[in-house]
């Protein structure tokens, strides 16, 4: 009886009501013990909370990654509501506050999705990280980005299309797939290969593809690379928040769903010296007047003031993108700003179907894989649209 009072206090308790009457009236002692845990069970919400540390590139083959721990909720909350709690964590441990008396780090969430891993009323939410005064930690990019939304940014409706693309390890640090001893066959066979000489890992793309979905994210396609082990999958077209947010989770799904293959997925812009491709995250960017007729207008009007902040540009666009922009493997020159239709040696594509439409979007591949997305947004959004 005590535990059905505490229960009443539960919200989303009522739908159970009617079954926990039954065994009241039926059950042993033991029996009522037994069921009353599983109520318990079926109505808390595990909620994984999600957030970028501050260690960049000092985890080995990993970069620029995520956090996470998980928190269980008594009373359960919608999903996709930003009513969870905010929370704290030792920033001493991630690279985000010296060691001492005031280590923590605040934890505020800003997105929340089903979590397509354990299913059920369980949660992911993406969280900004705060210091303990409560103002956004230097890691924090999603407030500069927000603070740059002006009314008169949120009229021009910006759109992102984000190409991530991502490399796959084994446990041992072997680039996934490959040979014990020596090298895959040259590429050329593997961008947007099939068959299992070429499509190296597919079944753990299928299920990150899967997890997308069923989080709800707007992924808009996958594709194996260039590099044999080495994929893509877009998050868009989206708002400049929600792209980045999505990457985010997308990102986490990426490592969480590793732990279950054997598989370590890595940004690093250039993975494998050499003559094999680097790792990118095209960046495709449109506002209501370049998707209008005649937009090409304002493409072009965009392009011109990015070249004038070429190396701005590319000093935020990933920790290591010097070892990838080399004017080889389909980028350019990290010192020259180039831009052309159809061209995928430029800094700036505009693509074939754009220019025939004379209408559309521009490509900026100058981002590394492990950019931070809301970075990018807001360099594109500050350097075109800001007066
Ligand atoms: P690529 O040919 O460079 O490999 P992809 O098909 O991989 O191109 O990615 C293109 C991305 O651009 C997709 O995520 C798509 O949703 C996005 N996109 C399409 N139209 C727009 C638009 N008008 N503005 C911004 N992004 C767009
Ligand atoms: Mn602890
Ligand atoms: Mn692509
Ligand atoms: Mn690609
Ligand atoms: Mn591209």
């Amino acid at each position: 009886v005590s535990l059905a009072k505490a229960l009443k206090s539960v919200s989303g308790f009522s739908q159970h009501k009617n079954e926990l009457r039954s065994y009241i009236s039926v059950g042993t002692s033991d029996r009522r013990e037994a069921r009353s845990w599983r109520i318990v069970a079926e109505i808390a919400q595990k909620a994984e909370y999600i957030w970028m540390d501050g260690q960049e590139g000092l985890k080995g083959i990993r970069f620029n990654e995520m956090r996470t721990k998980t928190k269980c909720i008594q009373k359960p909350l919608p999903i996709g509501s930003l009513d969870f709690p905010e929370w704290s964590f030792d920033g001493s441990s991630t690279g985000q506050q010296e060691i001492g008396n005031n280590s923590d780090c605040i934890l505020k969430p800003v997105f929340t999705c089903p979590d397509p891993i354990r299913g059920g009323n369980s949660v992911l939410v993406l969280c900004e990280v705060l210091t303990p005064e409560g103002n956004p930690h230097r890691t924090n990019k999603r407030r500069l980005l927000a603070d740059t939304l002006t009314e008169d940014i949120i009229a021009q409706d910006t759109w992102f299309g984000f190409e991530q693309e991502y490399t796959m390890f084994g446990r041992d640090g072997h680039p996934y797939g490959w040979p014990r001893a020596g090298y895959p066959a040259p590429q050329g066979p593997f961008y947007c290969g099939v068959g299992l000489e070429s499509a190296y890992g597919r079944q753990f793309v299928e299920a990150h593809f899967d997890a997308c979905v069923k989080a709800g994210l707007k992924i808009s396609g996958i594709n194996a690379e260039v590099m044999p082990g080495q994929w893509e999958f877009q998050i868009g077209p989206a708002g400049p928040l929600e792209m980045g947010d999505q990457v985010m989770i997308a990102r986490y799904l990426l490592h969480r769903l590793g732990e279950d293959f054997g598989v370590i997925c890595t940004f690093d812009p250039k993975p494998v010296p050499g003559d094999w491709n680097g790792a990118g995250a095209h960046t495709n960017f449109s506002t209501a007047a370049m998707r209008a007729d005649g937009g090409m207008d304002a493409i072009l009007r965009a392009i011109d003031r990015l070249a004038l902040k070429h190396p701005e540009h590319v000093a935020l666009y990933g920790p290591g993108n010097d070892r990838r922009l080399t004017k080889t493997h389909e980028t350019a020159s990290l010192r020259t700003f180039k831009s052309g239709v159809a061209d995928r040696g430029a800094s700036v594509r505009i693509p074939l179907p754009v220019a025939v439409a004379n209408k559309g979007f521009l490509e900026d591949r100058r981002p590394a894989a492990n950019v931070d997305p809301y970075v990018v947004a807001r360099l594109l959004i500050q350097t075109t649209l800001l007066p």
